[in-house]
């Protein structure tokens, strides 16, 4: 008995130290452990049965969402409408600000960034009852001033892409007046010599992501309509395109299976832990002036 208890406690000391071993990377790093898909260009009449079958993918298995919608260019397609209707309250759903008519906002003020974002804002509330928290740059661009425009107009979160918005991204400070979230690895890109729409295989994007919770601590994973539909070169049918939904099926399981949650982009801070300094995670206490 006392050679199976030091066998069972070696053991238990050698499991340790594999598990130390396994581990090298385990850093201070803050991480949500968490992806957040942004799709953007919700519109009308674009695509729409290839936007509500992808909008489905994450609907059917209960995984979170955030859609940015074009605010000049939502209200009158029903099959966009009513499904975004249907989905609204619903907390997987989460719709964003992607712009009045898809401006590149760096070419306008101050005032000119904020009205388009106010625009956009109050065409969402008249239509869903809803006031978005999130935006998500038309072309990824952004200035200084889209910061101040988005904070204006009551939004926390913004998300660009790493070169308008470079790292470092602090994910793990609380009650921070905007959280800059950008878009970290892509579901799809125009080819090199912009003939063709290219779709990456799951085993790459998946890559993707866990290099951006790596080096970011959380990943935002941008997709367009197009992604999934069939197509001809740069000419899209409305029409998805089955292997391609395979593909982002596939990922969503490996995501799943690797214990990566699906969030939406203004639930990722919600979900940051520090690896180490956990006591650090405590909830901030109210402020007596609050
Ligand atoms: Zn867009």
């Amino acid at each position: 008995m006392k050679n199976l208890g030091f066998a069972a406690v070696g053991c238990a000391a050698l499991l340790l130290i594999v598990a130390l071993e396994a581990t090298p990377n385990a850093s201070k790093v803050p991480t949500c452990t968490c992806a957040a898909f942004r799709l953007d260009d919700i519109q009308d009449y674009f695509l729409n049965n290839v936007q509500v079958e992808v909008m489905s993918v994450f609907e059917r298995r209960g995984l979170s969402l955030t859609v940015g919608v074009i605010g000049n260019h939502i209200g009158s397609d029903p099959m966009i409408v009513d499904y975004i209707k249907n989905r609204t309250g619903d907390p997987l759903f989460e719709i964003a600000n992607h712009g009045w008519n898809h401006e590149d906002f760096t070419e306008l003020s101050l005032e000119g960034q904020s009205s388009l974002v106010q625009k956009t804002n109050k065409k969402i509330f008249d239509l869903l009852a809803i006031k978005p928290t999130v935006f998500i740059a038309p072309y990824n661009t952004i200035n200084n001033d889209t910061f101040a425009a988005v904070q204006e107009n009551g939004m926390r979160y913004i998300s660009a892409n790493m070169t308008y918005d470079p790292p470092p991204y602090d994910i793990i400070s609380s009650n921070q007046s905007l959280y800059r979230f950008p878009e970290t690895v892509l579901i799809g890109d125009l080819s090199a010599d912009d003939t063709h729409w290219i779709t990456f295989s799951h085993q790459e994007v998946f890559e993707g992501i866990r290099e951006s919770l790596d080096q970011h601590g959380f990943a935002v994973v941008t997709m367009h309509p197009q992604d999934f539909a069939a197509r001809d070169m740069l000419n899209y049918q409305n029409m998805v395109d089955h292997n391609y939904i395979k593909e982002l099926e596939m990922l969503l399981d490996k995501i799943q299976e690797q214990g990566i949650k699906v969030v939406t982009i203004s639930e990722i801070n919600r979900h940051v832990t520090q690896k180490q300094d956990i006591f650090f995670l405590q909830a901030p206490q109210p402020r007596k002036e609050d």
